[in-house]
Order: C-alpha cells, then structure tokens, then sequence
C-alpha cells in the first residue's frame, strides 16, 4: 500500500506475508527407514545395497569398523556403482576409528579411496571419526576435495568444532545431545547455523524432541533451526 503523509512524499509499507517455503524436519543421517513425512537419509552399509528403494534418499558407504577383512576392491566397485544412482546422495559413512576396525593406515587408505568416489560422483561426504581427528584434518589437507563434508554424530569439545569449522566441513548433532554435558552444549553453540545438520543415528529417539532440543540450546525457535537445515541441506546434497 501507498501512503501519501502531508509533507507529499510516498512511502511503500511493505507486507511481509508468512514464508510459503515448503518445510521439512531433516533427519540428516539414520539407519531407520523413513518415518512419517519427516525427510530423512537412510546410512547404509556397503552389506546393505539390497535395501536400496527408488524414492527414498541414501547414503552409502565401507564403515571403518568393516575395513579389515572383507574383499575391499569388491566393496569399492559396489561403491561406485550403487553412488550413482540419483537417490543416493552422499557418501557415508565413512571414516577414521581408532577403537574399532584395521589399523589407522589402513583406514585412511579406505576413506581416501571412496573420498576419490565422492570426488569423479560428485557426492558429498559424511564422516565417522573417532579418536582420529588429526588424520582426518590432514587428510581434507591433503586431499582439497571439491564435495563438502561433514562429522556425524558429533560429540565432542569446542576446540574441536572450531579446527572443524575453519577446515570448511558441517557438523551434525545427534541423541547424545539429548543429555548435553556443558561442553557439548558448548559446541553445539559453537557451530554457526549454516553448518549445522540434526540426526537420529542409530537411536529410536523423536526427530522432533532432538528439534526442540537443540534449538533451545541454540536459544532460537525450532522452526528458526528446521529454516536454516532445509538450507544447509540443500546446500550440501546440491
Ligand atoms: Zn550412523
């Protein structure tokens, strides 16, 4: 609407209507099948691919702790081929964990090779790390992938956030934020909402509880944090 004010001058109010943007409660990483309407990215293993459907959305991937004795030059090529599809959108998990699987030099040997996948793909990254962070900064050194990545089910400290942050990768906060001690809460904090992805894991816990829960600890609205992820989201797959 136009109003004129005495002294002649028009001045434009303008109506900011209610967003239409269509809105979804991500679920950045699980190993349930979808819920509901939620949208949710179903983490399967490289033993899983039968469980691969045409519409939902998939990530896929060799586990580190799966990196000892298997056929690996198998499971690269099974890699490979099933990431082409167009539903499956990342590659994931994989990573670094210094208490479970083959030895560390084995482990990067894997991440590295399906971080190359990711690369000619054109897929994101979702990394598992334990006790490995030095490693896996040096690889993203190392490797300057073009594809973002980012840490699933992230617990720990601050300090870590920010060495994370500024290597340019996403951060995601899973059921261990239900019972935040202050130094996770501490990170959550830390994590810019332009980085910040939310995920059930393993754990049969409310999407929305983990939703409202994190955001109060962000000290924003849920619908604030549901806003920025569909953002983050489409940022990241896109
Ligand atoms: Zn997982």
């Amino acid at each position: 609407m136009i109003i004129k004010p005495f002294i002649g001058v028009s001045v434009f109010i303008v109506v900011s209507l209610p967003s239409t943007k269509y809105q979804k409660m991500i679920d950045f990483h699980t190993h349930q099948p979808p819920v509901d309407n939620d949208s949710s990215v179903r983490s399967l293993l490289i033993s899983e691919v039968d469980k691969i459907t045409p519409h939902d959305l998939f990530t896929i991937g060799i586990h580190p702790w799966y990196t000892e004795e298997m056929d690996l030059k198998a499971h690269y090529s099974l890699v490979n081929e099933f990431a082409q599809r167009s539903n499956v959108i990342g590659i994931g998990e994989i990573g670094l964990d210094k208490h479970r699987g083959a030895p560390i030099e084995k482990q990067i040997e894997v991440f590295e090779k399906q971080v190359l996948i990711a690369e000619k793909l054109n897929k994101p990254v979702i990394i598992h790390c334990v006790r490995a962070w030095a490693e896996l900064l040096e690889l993203k050194k190392r490797l300057k992938p073009e594809m973002p990545w980012a840490i699933h089910g992230f617990r720990g400290q601050s300090e870590l956030v920010k060495q994370l942050l500024s290597a340019g990768m996403y951060i995601s906060f899973g059921p261990e934020s239900l019972n935040a001690s202050e130094g996770l809460q501490e990170s959550i904090r830390t994590v810019p909402l332009n980085r910040l992805f939310v995920e059930t894991d393993d754990a049969d816990v409310s999407l929305k509880y983990l939703y409202t829960t994190i955001s109060k600890i962000k000290r924003i609205t849920t619908r604030d944090l549901e806003e920025n992820i569909n953002d983050n989201f489409a940022e990241f797959f896109g």
